[in-house]
């Protein structure tokens, strides 16, 4: 079956809408963007559109281009700022800047997208409650609801307290291991008492593992990478790639044989599966660093 999680991205954005009314002051989202980048002014349209349909402020600084030493003045000036709540830095960065140095300059508290090395630290130490990278926060979600777990259940589950939930014990297969889905999902997955296989580029015959999966999580970029024979019946598929067929009027696809899975086990479109949750948790990162910084 194709799992219908834009519905519930959509409910999540109506809910974080309530939350935004009864606040005593308005979120504010400052996004930096360095350079032309097509399908990033599309994202960062995307991002402000979403934020400002809600009632959070988001601010662009878009610079033609830019130094390392200038961005990160101007982000040393925001994180004093204090009505700016949340500081995202749209990547890709131009290569000559060092991306990592860029977001270790954002303050934690206001680190939306969670790439700063303090809150990476946070999340490998088994905290996942502050802000976490949005794509993998978005995944966890969409496994909580398909498990049927509350935050409350699986946070227990964290602590060692109740081993009684669906998503614990699991055997998810990660493909990909970047720094921004598979790398930090890995590790909610691990704190969620899944059994997690990463697999990447190296993995030598990537169905042997894909086939023992209870979920096969796809994070790569490629179009069929995934095809039905290397699922087991009644699995889970997260299809996290995006693809873009230029020859087909920019038609999008992911990594997984979506139509074919479908018939054998449960799959995320694409679009309208991982990429909805994807900015629904930017909002919710928003939100929460807005009452950090509120109780700090
Ligand atoms: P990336 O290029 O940083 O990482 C790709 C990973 O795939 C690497 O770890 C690499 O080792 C692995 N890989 C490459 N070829 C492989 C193969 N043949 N078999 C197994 N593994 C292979 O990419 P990323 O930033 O992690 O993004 C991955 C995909 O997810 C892209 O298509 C991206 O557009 C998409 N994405 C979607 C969202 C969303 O919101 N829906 C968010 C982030 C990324």
């Amino acid at each position: 079956m194709i799992l219908d999680t834009k519905t519930s991205a959509e409910q999540t954005i109506k809910d974080l809408e309530e939350v935004v009314k009864k606040l005593h002051s308005q979120p504010h989202l400052t996004i930096i963007m360095v350079g032309d980048n097509s399908a990033s002014a599309v994202y960062v349209r995307n991002k402000i559109k979403t934020c400002e349909s809600i009632g959070i402020k988001a601010t662009l600084l878009h610079f033609a281009q830019s130094w390392t030493d200038e961005l990160i003045h101007e982000i040393h000036r925001l994180n004093a700022d204090e009505t700016v709540h949340g500081i995202l830095v749209q990547s890709p960065l131009p290569s000559d800047i060092p991306a990592q140095e860029v977001f270790d300059a954002i303050h934690p508290l206001k680190d939306v997208d969670g790439f700063s090395s303090a809150n990476i630290a946070r999340l490998y130490s088994g905290d996942d409650t502050g802000l976490v990278p949005g794509t993998p926060k978005g995944i966890m979600k969409i496994l909580f609801e398909y498990f049927q777990m509350t935050n409350d259940e699986w946070r227990m589950t964290n602590d060692g307290e109740d081993k009684t939930s669906n998503l614990a014990g699991k055997h998810a297969v990660v493909i990909g291991k970047s720094t921004i889905v598979g790398k930090p999902l890995s590790l909610m997955l691990m704190h969620a008492g899944v059994t997690v296989t990463v697999c990447h580029s190296r993995t030598k015959d990537l169905a042997i593992h894909t086939k023992m999966a209870d979920i096969i999580i796809s994070a790569v970029g490629q179009k069929h990478l995934i095809a039905s024979d290397m699922v087991r019946p009644g699995a889970l598929v997260i299809d996290v790639g995006i693809n873009v067929a230029e020859e087909e009027g920019r038609k999008l696809s992911g990594d997984c044989d979506t139509d074919n899975i479908a018939t054998i086990a449960d799959i995320t479109p694409v679009p309208g599966g991982v990429g909805p949750m994807t900015i629904a948790m930017l909002l919710s990162n928003v939100l929460l660093a807005h009452e950090l910084q509120w109780k700090n």
